[in-house]
């Protein structure tokens, strides 16, 4: 605080003397034309209107003025404050504008230059879920392997406990290769390639085999003639549905997080007993059913999906691979590929998988994730 208090005139507080409020507003002023940048004019800012500016720090010693003197006091200073902030407004907007025009100037694009094309692809969704499907089970140890395509019917259907009279061999439509004569077809399912490991190597054995299978079938929104399977089979000592279920119930968490699965009994004639594995809905975990206000298209309001097959491994199929039924048991599983990728990113018709348009993989980026 300055000055006396006694017969105060205001005019002898020195920062509030009207040539020295006029000074300030000057000073104020001048650095406020000279600021070229908006930068510069932010410091000008703290300097001329900031709480240790001249003009802020008069402002402080109104309030030791006696009442009489103040209004005249803050008038002065109100006026002198409102100018500079007025300046700095109008700087402000005439730097803004030039910096603006500046960088749109800088940043032109030039047309003439000449630019990317090569369109950018993606991996095919299968090819995505395959990768996916045997990194988790490598990583807990297992093998993947892989057979041909063309079997001869003795690892197609005879070596899976499926004779030449078994009623079950008619209910698949095989594509046979000419001439019929030669037992050789493109194989049904990707069992054979249990087979031809389990003549190779003897138990323990870990193997995924995912690969292409063929069915005389139609070509439409739910069947193809050509489509995907994975499959795995596990040979060991004590080997029992335990395992089995906590194998599928691991692939089913790794696939699409935290759900259960069920088995249903079932028949398949390469494994005995046999389940069905339904996936719990990842989608609605069973919200759905029963519930009209929340229906769910992924498992039709059924709560559950149906993913594959599974089950322990016929005795009659490690027998004709030279196994010890007495030492060794197995458990096989095999699930559709395209029907995972289908229904876990919800692309309803199977067509899309093969007919080769780029924005189908692009649109489910390159896979399954
Ligand atoms: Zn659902």
């Amino acid at each position: 605080m300055s000055g006396p208090n006694t017969n105060y005139d205001p005019v002898q507080v020195s920062t509030l003397d009207a040539n020295q409020v006029d000074a300030r507003v000057a000073e104020a002023l001048d650095a406020i034309a000279e600021a070229s940048t908006t930068a510069e004019l932010k410091q000008v800012r703290i300097a001329h209107t900031g709480d240790k500016s001249p003009l802020a720090l008069a402002n402080r010693e109104i309030g030791a003025l006696p009442p009489a003197a103040r209004k005249d006091a803050g008038k002065r200073i109100g006026q002198a404050r409102g100018r500079v902030n007025q300046a700095l407004k109008a700087r402000q907007e005439e730097l803004a504008e030039a910096e603006l025009e500046a960088r749109l100037a800088a940043e032109t694009t030039d047309v003439t230059l000449p630019v990317v094309t090569s369109p950018q692809g993606a991996p095919h969704p299968i090819t995505a879920l395959i990768d996916d499907v045997c990194d988790v089970f490598t990583a807990m140890g297992w093998e993947i392997a892989e057979g041909p395509e063309a079997e001869s019917e003795w690892f197609n259907f005879d070596a899976l406990n499926l004779g030449t009279d078994h009623p079950a061999r008619a209910l698949q439509d095989t594509l046979w290769l000419d001439p019929v004569s030669d037992g050789k077809c493109m194989r049904t399912a990707t069992s054979p390639v249990q087979i031809h490991t389990l003549l190779k190597q003897q138990p323990p054995v870990r193997i995924i085999s995912p690969g292409k299978v063929f069915r005389a079938d139609e070509y439409d929104a739910t069947h193809l003639p050509v489509f995907h399977q994975v499959e795995g089979l596990c040979v060991d000592k004590g080997i029992t549905m335990g395992h089995l279920k906590g194998t599928v119930d691991a692939f089913a968490r790794a696939m699409f997080g935290d759900v259960r699965t069920r088995f249903r009994p079932h028949y398949f004639p390469f494994t005995e007993p046999s389940a069905e594995v339904d996936l719990e809905c990842f989608v609605c975990h069973g919200a759905s059913v029963g519930n009209p206000d929340r229906p769910c298209r992924t498992c039709r309001s059924e709560g559950w999906i149906e993913w594959g097959g599974c089950g322990i491994v016929n005795p009659r199929v490690l027998i004709a691979c030279g196994i010890d039924t007495r030492v060794y048991s197995g458990f096989a599983f095999g699930m559709g590929i395209d029907r995972t990728v289908m229904f876990r990113n919800n692309a309803p018709d199977l067509r899309d998988f093969v007919e080769g348009d780029v924005r189908f993989s692009r649109s489910l980026k390159g896979g399954a994730r």
